[in-house]
């Protein structure tokens, strides 16, 4: 008996890669960003479930995610995206990974160290976030000349996703032309840029004619982007893999005018039926889905969840199926149940986020499974 856990869908996650694949130049592969634990998937179990589909490339936010991969032996490429300190540069070398280098004084920084440390190159193309300006080709030559690091690749970063917002289109469209600048600029110059990269999830679907050696991909490898209209819009075909679960652990019969909950916030209008869930906001509920504005399957029914949702635990009413609710009867929070469905689009649409903070939010002490 479980009390909460994140079930993810392997035939869905092949599903979302061959989907992706197919809008790839040919020569450019996936590096799966698998960074927040695997997009709240579960680093590990999402390396694995990669590693069977022959993914070659993984992207982790940081140093730590890293090692947690290496450890657990892994043997892809592994980019680590963000700024990494100095003093942890030997851990990078130690587990042969590869650090982004944020800009020209980080890499002089990096060159002193005299480490061989493999890199990427960041150019900043727009987004201001980091790495160095495409504008500072000068900049970009030094980095080429600090002989004690180990150059592989080059890479920027799409920002303006906003397909409801022509300027975007444009301002995306300029940053792929920058880039493209760069490195038409460093190869006059006779340097080997080797692996270059600047898609993600939405510029895959917006520009599937890009020719880089690398997409890094991340939310559409996991079925979602940042809205339901986005993705009806541009990848209708992706499937969301997770599905979020837990169980009734305790049923409770209110008469009408009694209230449960912290602060009283539920108050049955009616003779009610109430179920305990063994799952709370730690668990990654969002707190903001306490009374009634979220809901859950249970038996295949619509329940709402009702009262503040608690750290450990939410009530949820279920008088609709009073005659069939049993105890350790499967809940969904995020999911399908027979016919019925509730979206990670519905959750996050209910608390006014996205579906990667949903997911990416979700505790630590859940367990996570592929099936
Ligand atoms: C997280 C991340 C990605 C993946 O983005 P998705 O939109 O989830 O595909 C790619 N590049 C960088 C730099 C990132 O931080």
């Amino acid at each position: 008996m479980k009390r909460a856990w994140i079930e993810c869908s392997k035939k869905d996650l092949k599903h979302n890669l061959d989907l992706i694949q197919s809008r790839m130049a040919g020569g450019c592969e996936v590096m799966a960003a698998i960074k927040a634990d695997g997009y709240g998937c579960g680093i590990l179990e999402t390396a694995a479930a990669l590693d069977e589909l022959n993914i070659h490339a993984f992207c982790v936010a940081c140093l730590k995610e890293a090692i947690q991969l290496r450890e657990k032996g892994f043997k892809q490429e592994i980019l680590i995206m963000g700024y990494t300190p100095l003093e942890q540069i030997k851990e990078v070398c130690r587990y042969d990974l590869i650090q982004t280098v944020v800009d020209l004084a980080y890499a002089k920084q990096l060159d002193l160290l005299k480490l061989k440390v493999k890199v990427h190159i960041k150019i900043d193309t727009g987004m201001h976030r980091l790495g160095e300006r495409a504008e500072n080709i000068e900049n970009i030559k030094k980095i080429y000349q600090c002989s004690n690091l180990q150059i592989l690749g080059i890479y920027s970063h799409i920002c303006a996703n906003d397909l409801s917002r022509k300027r975007d289109a444009e301002y995306a469209e300029n940053q792929l032309r920058l880039f493209d600048e760069v490195i038409l600029q460093l190869v006059s110059d006779g340097i080997d840029v080797k692996k270059a990269h600047i898609q993600s999830s939405y510029s895959i679907f917006q520009f599937p004619q890009c020719h880089y050696d690398y997409a890094r991909i991340g939310a559409a490898m996991y079925g979602v982007l940042a809205t339901r209209k986005d993705a009806e819009a541009i990848a209708p075909e992706l499937k969301p893999i997770l599905s979020l679960k837990s169980q009734v652990v305790d049923i409770h019969v209110l008469k009408k005018g009694e209230s449960a909950g912290y602060d009283l916030q539920f108050l049955a209008e009616k003779d009610s039926v109430l179920a305990t869930l063994s799952i709370g906001y730690v668990d990654g509920v969002p707190r903001a889905l306490s009374c009634g504005k979220g809901k859950v399957l249970i038996q295949g029914t619509v329940c709402p969840i009702v009262g503040r949702i608690c750290m450990d635990q939410l009530l949820v009413d279920v008088s609709e199926i009073a005659e069939n609710v049993r105890l350790t009867d499967e809940a969904i929070l995020i999911g399908k149940q027979g016919k019925s469905e509730i979206s990670i689009y519905d959750v996050a649409e209910a608390c006014d986020s996205i579906p990667v903070e949903i997911m990416g939010r979700l505790g630590s002490r859940v367990d996570r499974i592929y099936l």
